[in-house]
């Protein structure tokens, strides 16, 4: 098979000065896209900032041969990232929302600052620069968007209440842009990494860490922003050379009256337990349209469509 060409696309990678979104402009510019290399080049936690990081990727890219420009703007003013690419490029074809900081706390020791700082960056960061974007992209008539998610979102992590609960706000953001694109030609998937980098140097064991490059994960998200790829609204999980989609499964449950006429008790509640929580027959559902579906199903089953 030929290798897949990014020729002529104009791509941003937030937070491209380190880790994962370095190693995405590196493999996007060295098959042919012209790269906004966005850093605020803060610290981990999200103080200060410096050109260093991009400043840094755009030289090596350059080194190489490719095409780059530096981008210095907290993606909390994701229009002005956007306008960096049009201002450079003309156009902008992938847009690849990976910035990102860490402010770990339990529950309970989680500050206002802890929580806004961290959905600042994560969540409405992706929303600004996301919006920016997508009119531009639904005109040309191809976009392609990813959101950067994590495990911790899908399942919770201790002492990242604030960090899971951005993280899941993503996919609900990813999913709605991919419904909303879809007729332009404008998909958005969501990413779900597992990578060395300073975010999970404390984090991950040592020896588990060395094998975690972010250069296993780029080829992943890079196949997801190509043109080749219709791939949309879906979750990708990928690390240490693996990937796999992930998904919502809802159980076929049970239902907890026997009649129209019939209440919902709470006696039936817990009567129906373990077949409400059964998922040994489950579905995963691909649209809000199949959940409603299937609920409009359980009302014909009670020989009621009211
Ligand atoms: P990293 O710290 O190496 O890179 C993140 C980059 O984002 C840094 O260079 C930082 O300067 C930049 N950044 C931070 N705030 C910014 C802002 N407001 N505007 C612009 N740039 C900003 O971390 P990483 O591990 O490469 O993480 C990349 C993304 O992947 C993050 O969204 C992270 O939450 C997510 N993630 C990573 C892992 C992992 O295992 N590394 C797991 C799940 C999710």
């Amino acid at each position: 098979m030929s290798d897949l060409s990014f020729d002529g696309k104009v791509a941003i990678v937030t937070g491209a000065g380190a880790g994962l979104g370095r190693a995405y402009a590196h493999l996007l510019a060295s098959r042919g896209a012209k790269v906004v290399v966005n850093d605020l080049g803060g610290g981990r936690h999200g103080d200060g900032s410096s050109a260093k990081a991009a400043d840094t990727v755009v030289e090596e890219i350059k080194a190489n041969g490719g095409t780059a420009v530096a981008d210095y703007n907290s993606v909390v003013d994701g229009d002005k990232i956007v306008q960096t690419a049009l201002d450079n490029f003309g156009r902008i074809d992938i847009l690849i929302n990976n910035a990102g900081i860490l402010r770990d706390k339990s529950f309970a020791r989680i500050s206002d600052q802890d929580w806004d700082l961290v959905h600042a960056v994560h969540l409405k960061g992706s929303f600004k620069t996301t919006q920016a974007a997508f009119p531009v992209m639904k005109k040309q008539g191809f976009g392609r968007i990813i959101m950067t998610a994590s495990n911790s979102g899908l399942y919770g992590n201790f002492g990242q209440a604030n960090y899971s609960a951005a993280k899941m706000g993503l996919i609900g953001l990813a999913k709605t842009v991919a419904i909303e694109g879809f007729k332009n030609n404008v998909f958005c998937n969501i990413i779900v990494p597992t990578a060395a980098s300073r975010l999970t140097e404390d984090i991950l064991p040592p020896d588990i860490f060395e094998a975690l490059k972010p250069e296993y994960i780029a080829p992943v998200v890079a196949y997801l922003c190509h043109d080749l790829c219709n791939e949309n609204g879906s979750i990708i999980e990928a690390a240490a050379g693996w990937a796999g989609k992930c998904t919502i499964f809802r159980a076929n449950g049970s239902l907890l009256r026997s009649s129209a006429t019939d209440n919902v008790t709470v006696e039936k509640v817990h009567e129906n337990w373990l077949k409400i929580t059964d998922l040994t027959s489950s579905s995963s559902l691909g649209s809000i349209q199949e959940a409603t579906g299937a609920l409009i199903q359980s009302l014909e089953n009670l020989g009621n469509t009211q």
